[in-house]
């Protein structure tokens, strides 16, 4: 299967790929922030709950807009997750 990523539209065939883009969370006409995925590391807090963020990375296709998006260093998330699971298991 093609994706975005691999440099072919799925939806359309386009090999116009748009990687270098970024998405955000527009608060007003000015300030935008990264959006990103959260794991909070300690949800039992009350303060401190550690949170880790992942930024996401967007594929947009130049010819159709269709839009994959990627999480940055899924292993590490994929690492804080399992030790996440392990804990609150106990
Ligand atoms: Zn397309």
């Amino acid at each position: 299967m093609s994706s975005l990523k691999d440099g072919e539209c799925p939806k359309c065939g386009s090999s116009k790929i748009i990687d270098n883009a970024q998405l955000a969370d527009k608060h007003d006409n000015i300030h935008a922030s990264d959006t990103a995925v959260r794991l909070v590391t300690r949800p039992n807090a009350i303060f401190f709950k550690d949170p880790i963020e992942f930024r996401l990375q967007p594929y947009i296709c130049g010819g159709c807009g269709y839009l994959e998006s990627y999480v940055e260093k899924p292993d590490r998330l994929a690492a804080h997750s399992r030790k996440l699971k392990e804990a609150t298991d106990q």
